[in-house]
Formats: structure tokens, C-alpha cells, sequence
């Protein structure tokens, strides 16, 4: 494996980390203020600024005005982006948008192409992916209740979801129904395309999370579904092969969350280190100096290092082998990485005292905000569990 950056990347690299810190750093303190329209407007002007700087949609494809770059390529712009809650946002490669565009793009019919995913890759319209439900077990997706019931030329949708993240002001859903409850396990559901301006189409809520709504892209909707009438030809794929089409969202998709988090554990690293070399703790002792910040500072360089070179070995197997063959590689990252994140946030709120707690860093942001990695796209457990049985089949055969 080489590990060198190429050239071109390099420079794209360089160009995000400087508008990053210089464009986008100022703005963080808006996050939680209450004037979110005001907030989004900021954003705005720097996503056209982004777009002036050919900088624009980095993952998605150049037929649709990305810059079409490879999972490899896009890793590191990941963790550059990663440093900033705003960044994916503003160069127009978010999640939960990215994943659909991906689905959007393998699945859709040209008519579904030119109406969703054009606008989305533009930044002009937001979606959300409405899987998850509230009286069912996320980690076990098989157990859906919501249906889609054909009715002369329509679905009919009925179910209740929740953390339909970004739902707030998205022009559609991608909701995962049962359309087939007579096929066998894997092959009941399928992914339908919901307007929401749809009638039936109900955003309940945004779930306030550790004591934050959020509003518009930073929030987490929850939606019921209540007589949802649609077109039939709003299914992407065929019937019957929502979880094929799930699992193709989340290979590739791991390696952008996971990098993004490595994103998050520099900036969380970098805030410690200068804080410990700033703060005095005692006449003319830094907290630099204290032997437990020290090893404190080692760990995490270690941890951090160790979890990002496991993540581009990840993308490198995609990329030579293929994501079918690296699910084992592709989950450990999953449970490794969350739990670095959350172990540097931790430390770096530590190092930082009482001033880590307050809202005068963006480390108690990601704090309550970043917490969710170790349950998304597959909590901990499921991903460890997962696996151990791979690992163990090779005993028992
Ligand atoms: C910030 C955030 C954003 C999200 N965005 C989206 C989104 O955009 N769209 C969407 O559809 N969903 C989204 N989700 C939902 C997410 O996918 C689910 O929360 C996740 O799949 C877990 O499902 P659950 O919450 O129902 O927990 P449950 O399935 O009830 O599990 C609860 C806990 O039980 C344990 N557990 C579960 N299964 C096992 C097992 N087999 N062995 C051992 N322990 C186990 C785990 O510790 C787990 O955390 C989001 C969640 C969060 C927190």
C-alpha cells in the first residue's frame, strides 16, 4: 500500500484546509443561534464561492457537475472537511444527500435522474433517507413495519419513522417500505422516492438531541407516513431489493464517515495541544508540563493514527478487491474509529476544563453531535458481533 497523497489530490487538499480554517472556523459559533435563516445565508454565499473554486460536490459524478473524484481521493478530502461540523455541507458533499445521490445515480430512471438527482448535486434541493423506525429495532432492519401497498397506479405508504436526519426542509425522501411481505427476508422491502410535499407526508418534529432541534440541514426529522400516495414509477431498483441496494450505500459510505470523524479527532487534538501549552496551571508551569496530559497527548496521537491508517487500508480493499470482500475491514473501522472520536473529544474537553463544557469551543458541539457514531449506520455491537462471526468461521470449518 502507498500511502503518499498524489499530486492532484494534494493540491485539492490544501486548497478545502485553508478555506476551512480561514472561511469556515469563524462561522461555527452560529451553529446554535437561534437565527437560522441568517445561518444558512452565510452558508449559502460560501457554497457559491465553493462552486467559483471548481471545488464543488468532490465524491459525485462530472456528468452531474461533481469533480468525480475516487473513494480514495475523496477519503482525504473527507478528513479535511471533517475538521469543521459545516464542511461536507458548504462543498456540497453531506450526508445523508451523498448516500442518495450514490443510489440516485446507480438506481434511477432517467426521469428520476433529471428530476432529484441533478438538483441535488447542484445544492439546489436537500433529501433525507427514511429508514429507521421508532417502534422497531434500527439495528435489525429486517423487522420493518412501514408498508408501501399498490393501489391501481399508486404505493400507499404507512409507517412512522424518526431520525430521517436533515428532513427539515428537503424536497424528498427515500423511504424504505415493505413491498413485498410474501418474498423471503432480505427481499421484502424497497426504496421509494417521497416528495414531501406529498399528502400523508408528516414531519412531526425534530427530535431534539442532547437538548438541541437543530433546524433545516442540522436536524434529525421524525416523520409518519399516513396514507403517503405515490407513483409507482417512484421506486428506484426494482421491487423487493431495498436491503441489496442499502448495503451498496453504506460501503463507500463508511469510509466518508469515518474519515470525517479522523477529521473531527484533528481538530479536537490540535485545540488540546494548544490549549495545553497555553493554559498556565501553576506559577509558571503550563499544563503541557503535567505528565498525565503528556500521555494523554501520546495516546491519542497513537489512537488517531492507528484508526486512520486502518480506514485507508479499508478504502484501499474496496478499491483492489472490492466492498463485498471487505466487509470485515469495512466494520471494524465502523467501531474502531466512533470510539477514537469519542475517546479525544473526551480528552480534549478534559485538557480544556470547564471551558470544554461550555459552548466557546466546537468541542461540546461535536460532543453532542458526534456521540451518535457509535449507534448509525450500525451500533458498535452489531459491527463487533458481525465481525467475530467472520473471524470464528474460519475456526469452526
Ligand atoms: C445522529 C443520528 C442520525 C441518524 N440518521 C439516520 C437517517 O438519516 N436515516 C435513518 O433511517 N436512520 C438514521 N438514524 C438511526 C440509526 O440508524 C439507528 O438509531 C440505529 O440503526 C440503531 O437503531 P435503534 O436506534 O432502533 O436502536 P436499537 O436497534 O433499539 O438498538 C439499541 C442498542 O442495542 C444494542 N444492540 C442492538 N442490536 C444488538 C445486537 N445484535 N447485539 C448486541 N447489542 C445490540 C446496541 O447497543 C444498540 O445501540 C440516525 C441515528 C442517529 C443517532
Amino acid at each position: 500500500m502507498d500511502f503518499t497523497i498524489p499530486g492532484k489530490t494534494q493540491t485539492i487538499v490544501e486548497m478545502m484546509d485553508e478555506f476551512v480554517k480561514k472561511e469556515l472556523f469563524p462561522l461555527e459559533n452560529d451553529l446554535t443561534s437561534n437565527d437560522y435563516d441568517a445561518f444558512e445565508n452565510q452558508l449559502n454565499k460560501k457554497r457559491e464561492i465553493v462552486k467559483q473554486m471548481e471545488l464543488w460536490a468532490p465524491n459525485h459524478p462530472t456528468q452531474f457537475g461533481g469533480m468525480g473524484l475516487s473513494l480514495m481521493e475523496h477519503a482525504f478530502v473527507s478528513e479535511v472537511l471533517g475538521q469543521s461540523p459545516i464542511g461536507h455541507y458548504v462543498f456540497g458533499c453531506q450526508a445523508p444527500d451523498a448516500g442518495n445521490i450514490e443510489i440516485l445515480h446507480k438506481y434511477g430512471t432517467k426521469t428520476q435522474k433529471e428530476k432529484y438527482l441533478k438538483p441535488l448535486v447542484d445544492g439546489k434541493i436537500r433529501s433525507c433517507f427514511s429508514m429507521t423506525e421508532v417502534d422497531m429495532p434500527g439495528s435489525n432492519p429486517l423487522m420493518l413495519e412501514t408498508t408501501a401497498v399498490k393501489e391501481k397506479k399508486d404505493y400507499v405508504i404507512n409507517g412512522h419513522k424518526w431520525y430521517s436526519s436533515s428532513a427539515d426542509g428537503a424536497e424528498f425522501a427515500i423511504v424504505m417500505a415493505v413491498t413485498n411481505p410474501e418474498n423471503s427476508t432480505y427481499l421484502k422491502a424497497s426504496m421509494i422516492i417521497v416528495p414531501s410535499d406529498t399528502i400523508g407526508f408528516n414531519l412531526v418534529r425534530n427530535i431534539p438531541v442532547m437538548g438541541h432541534s437543530g433546524k433545516g440541514y442540522f436536524s434529525h426529522g421524525e416523520i409518519i407516513y399516513q396514507n403517503c400516495r405515490v407513483p409507482q414509477k417512484n421506486i428506484l431498483g426494482n421491487e423487493g431489493l431495498g436491503f441489496v441496494m442499502a448495503q451498496d450505500r453504506l460501503g463507500p459510505g463508511r469510509i466518508h464517515h469515518c474519515m470525517r470523524w479522523i477529521g473531527v479527532c484533528n481538530r479536537a487534538f490540535d485545540l488540546m495541544c494548544s490549549r495545553a501549552v497555553q493554559r498556565t496551571i501553576a506559577p509558571g508551569k503550563k499544563l503541557a508540563s503535567k505528565q498525565i496530559v503528556q500521555a494523554w497527548i501520546a495516546e491519542c496521537a497513537a489512537k488517531i493514527q492507528a484508526a486512520r491508517l486502518m480506514v485507508l487500508h479499508a478504502a484501499w480493499m474496496i478499491d483492489t478487491v472490492g466492498a463485498s470482500a471487505a466487509r470485515k475491514e469495512i466494520s471494524m473501522i465502523k467501531y474502531v474509529v466512533a470510539n477514537t472520536l469519542q475517546k479525544v473529544l473526551d480528552t480534549a474537553i478534559q485538557v480544556h476544563g470547564g471551558l470544554g463544557m461550555s459552548s466557546d469551543t466546537v468541542l461540546s458541539y461535536f460532543w453532542c453531535h458526534e456521540r451518535g457514531a457509535r449507534i448509525y449506520d450500525g451500533a458498535d455491537e452489531v459491527h463487533k458481533t458481525s465481525v467475530a462471526k467472520r473471524i470464528l468461521k474460519d475456526y469452526t470449518s
